[in-house]
Order: C-alpha cells, then structure tokens, then sequence
C-alpha cells in the first residue's frame, strides 16, 4: 500500500475540476526533461483516457533520446508555434503545471499562463513553490514529478485507466530523475509503484536502453574530450568543473542532450562531492550552469547564491548571462566559500 502523501483536499480538487472541464492544458519548464516530459505525457495519456481535450506544452524542445515517448510528436513547442499555442492556452478551462515551481521556469509562456483564468494545479517536487495555482501539489521529498502523478491517479481511483503508454511516460520521469534509481531512490514506495508500472505491460530494461544507450558517436567522442581536456578536479576542495563553449560543441556536431549526464561523472571520483558543468548555450546567449552533489552538499544553496538558480540539494542548475571567464570565477569563489562543508568528513 502507498501512504497518502497528497492532502485529501486537493485531490478533491482536481476531481472536481475534471469532471467539470474539458479543454486541458499540461505545461512544463524550459529545455524539458525526462521527468518533466514522463510527468506531463503520462498526465496526457490518463486524461486521453477519458476523452478529454488535452495539449501538451514546452517552451522549447526536447532531446532526441526522449523522441520514442508515446504522443511526444503531439508537443506544441512555444517557440516555435507561439500563436498557436497561445490560442489553445487562451481556451484552456484547466492547465496543468509540471514539474516547475516558479512561472520564471516556463520563460516566454510565463505571460499568457498567468493571464489565463483556467484552473490551475501544479504538480512538482521542487522546493519553495511560487503561489500561481489554485491547487499545489509540491512535495519535495518525492523524488519525481512523474511519482506524484502515478499517485494522483492512484488516488483519484484511477489505476485502471492507466494505459501502457501512460505507464512507460510515468516510469521514464521516474528512472531518469533518480539516474536509473542510483540516487534519491530508497523509498521504498517507489519499488511498489515500479512494480505496478510492471503489471500494465512496461518492458523497464527496454527504456533504459532507450533513454541511455541511444547515443551518438560524435556525442561519445564529446564526452572522451571533455573527460581528457576540460575536466578539472579541486581535489583540495573535493569538487571538480567541467566547461565547455561554443566552438568546441560545434567541433563534435553537439545536439541538444548530448552533454546530458556529464556533470554526474565527476562525481565517480571517490572523494568528489560537488560537481559543476559549465555550458555557453547554442540557442540563447548565456552559459546554463548544471550542479550536482552527494551527501549532504546543497548545491540548490550554491545555485541560488551564485548562478541565478536553484533546484534540489543534490541536482541543481543555474544560468550565467556573463563570460566563461567570468562563470569560472564564481565557481572558484563559491567553492572557496564553501570550504568548510566541502571537506567535512561525512
Ligand atoms: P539540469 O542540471 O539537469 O539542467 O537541472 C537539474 C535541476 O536543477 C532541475 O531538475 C531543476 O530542478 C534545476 N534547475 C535547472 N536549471 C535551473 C534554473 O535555471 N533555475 C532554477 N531555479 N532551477 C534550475
Ligand atoms: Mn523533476
């Protein structure tokens, strides 16, 4: 049996609304992720179920390695279809908001969300969520979106209605935000509900091999020089950066997701516990900052203090809007600041 994490109150809510409304929007945040796209197309497909009108909405686009999702060809992105998808978010009697906790994340779509006069629930995991919904649903101490989701459906009494397709979106956020279950994975509930994900036909190694073996060869060779050539290890410090510009991701054909994963290999050295990546963006001009951490390091705190960001303590990001040089720096600054606790014994 699950406990009962989410407040009977909201439950009732959303039961409420669904049997009132019709036209449903899911939105989630910027450059979406496996949880963020698991969460919002296993949403999909349950709503599907029941006839609903639903769209799913990003502000931009997704990595290849998530392309096989079943419906995510269905994706309106907002940048590029802009009018569209504000036609649709105009008519909307309820939106979903997923795995984000601050309109900020939602970037260009920020403005015609908050205008709309749909109901609005938020279902995340992130800390501190921003009061815009009607119903929030944040529970931090869950490691995915896509598990609050499974829960809700559960909850609503709905277990039957999940389909295979909703259940391979649900356990795909689930796996990917916890690295294949290698961190923030000890609930034991979450095995319950992999378990139940198993009886509606999910082939789990299968989606594994989807999401992490499906690389390309250019991405392979990235990720050899990045290891070679622009990993730093601090080992004072017990934390290492990795950078990376421009003209060298155009040198090894970079697409979107290629450097995915790289910010976690830092941290396979046996003393590392902090581990920063460092990106010039190839779409906007910035420099998108990834944080990772094990133990009891927050770099959700670091993020915060010196990359404009935030997230969870051991998974975070952040953007710069200033040089490389000058990123480097603020890690070196914040790494400095943070002494103390980066070589405590654990
Ligand atoms: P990633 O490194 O995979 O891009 O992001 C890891 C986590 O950090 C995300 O799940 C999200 O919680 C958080 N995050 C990433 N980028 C940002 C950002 O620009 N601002 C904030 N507040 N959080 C971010
Ligand atoms: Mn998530």
């Amino acid at each position: 049996m699950l406990s009962q994490i989410i407040e009977q109150s909201n439950i009732d809510k959303v039961e409420q609304y669904l049997s009132n409304y019709n036209k449903i929007v899911i939105v989630s945040h910027v450059s979406p992720d496996g949880d963020a796209i698991g969460s919002s197309l296993g949403m999909y497909h349950f709503l599907k179920s029941f006839d609903k009108d639903v769209t799913v909405i990003y502000p931009n686009s997704f990595p290849d390695f998530l392309r096989w999702m079943p419906a995510s060809e269905s994706v309106l992105k907002y940048d590029r279809h802009k009018k569209k998808a504000d036609e649709v978010i105009s008519h909307a009697e309820m939106i979903f908001c997923l795995d984000f906790n601050a309109l900020s994340r939602i970037d260009a779509m920020k403005e015609s969300i908050e205008k709309s006069s749909a109901k609005k629930v938020m279902i995340d995991h992130h800390l501190n969520p921003e009061p815009f919904c009607d119903v929030t649903i944040s529970h931090p101490s869950i490691s995915s979106t896509s598990e609050l989701v499974y829960r809700l459906i559960n909850r609503l009494g709905d277990y039957e209605e999940i389909t295979l397709e909703c259940a391979q979106c649900i356990y795909t956020g689930m796996m990917t935000d916890t690295g294949g279950f290698t961190y923030n994975s000890n609930n034991k509930e979450i095995y319950y509900i992999i378990s139940s994900l198993l009886a509606k036909g999910i082939d789990k190694d299968d989606i594994y091999r989807k999401v992490y073996n499906t690389y390309s060869e250019d991405r392979l060779r990235l990720m050899g020089y990045v290891l070679y050539e622009k990993m730093q290890v601090f080992n004072e410090f017990n934390a290492a950066l990795i950078w990376l510009t421009r003209d060298e991701q155009k040198k090894f054909s970079f697409v979107k997701g290629d450097t995915e994963g790289f910010v976690n290999i830092p941290l396979s050295i046996k003393h590392v516990k902090f581990s920063v990546f460092l990106r010039e963006d190839t779409e906007k001009d910035m420099i998108k900052v990834s944080l990772r951490s094990v133990g009891t390091f927050p770099c959700n705190k670091v993020a915060n203090e010196f990359f404009n960001g935030g997230g969870h303590l051991n998974a975070s990001g952040g953007e710069v809007f200033d040089t490389m040089e000058n990123a480097i720096s603020l890690f070196k600054q914040a790494i400095i600041k943070y002494e103390d606790l980066l070589t405590q014994k654990e």
